[in-house]
């Protein structure tokens, strides 16, 4: 599928795979490296979570859901730190890691007509930033920039991914963490509109067995090529 967006004015890469994979390290890592904006777009559906639960509105009714988008403005602001999150101007950053939020975010990304509003606001995002950009989500080689110039797909097993996450957020068990992660990644992957799945030119990179410096070093190399072309 073609994205219709002429992206000669801006050079994309993209960052997709599970949960815990690590997109968001690698993600910050390439930002400052090349001088890229980075903007995380799964803190998009968790604004829209929260605002769908603060109006009471059942996450997986999906008419409910898509009425909520029409209206709402949800911005990243790029900081040294990670994505700023404005909610309709409000600024919902420090709300959006909770468990609640998580498994809305989950919920509310399933639905085709959300998923439709999400690309056109994260495409319009990117093509105002005026410079590269690194975007992180599900689909953002296979949707959003099916014309990235390099598409990396992260990847690790479920157990790792788990530790890694329980690491960065110890609010449930380990096992805990692993079972809703297992939960989250199968919705992503089984959903109907758009799963989550490599592009058919993506690079996979599994980190299971690789720490972070070669991790880096790899994903270095493949934006490094890719920018040389
Ligand atoms: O990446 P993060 O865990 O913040 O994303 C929250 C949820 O948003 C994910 O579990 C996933 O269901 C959804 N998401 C998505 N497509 C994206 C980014 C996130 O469906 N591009």
């Amino acid at each position: 599928m073609s994205s219709g967006v002429k992206q000669e004015s801006v050079k994309v890469v993209a960052i997709d795979g599970p949960a815990g994979a690590g997109k968001s390290t690698v993600a910050a890592h390439l930002a400052r490296r090349f001088g890229l904006l980075n903007l995380e777009t799964g803190a998009m559906y968790r604004a829209l979570a929260l605002k769908v639960s603060r109006d009471g509105v059942n996450p997986d009714d999906a008419s409910a859901v898509t009425a909520v988008t029409a209206g709402t403005k949800i911005l990243l602001e790029p900081t040294d730190a990670g994505n700023r999150v404005l909610l309709d101007g409000e600024d919902v950053t420090a709300l959006l890691r909770a468990q609640e939020v998580t498994a809305v975010a989950s919920r509310v990304s399933v639905h085709a007509d959300v998923r439709r509003w999400m690309v056109a606001e994260q495409r319009a995002l990117a093509l105002s930033a005026g410079q590269g950009v690194v975007m992180e989500g599900r689909d953002i080689g296979t949707e959003v920039f099916p014309d990235a110039i390099v598409k990396i797909f992260l990847d690790a097993s479920a157990e790792m991914r788990g530790e890694r996450r329980f690491e960065q957020n110890p609010v449930i068990s380990l096992d805990e963490t692993v079972r809703e992660m297992k939960e989250r990644d199968a919705r992503d992957r089984s959903r109907a509109e758009s799963p989550l799945r490599p592009a058919g030119d993506a690079i996979v990179v599994d980190t299971t067995g690789m720490n972070l410096d070669e991790v880096m070093t790899r994903v270095d190399d493949l934006v490094r090529v890719a920018f040389s072309r």
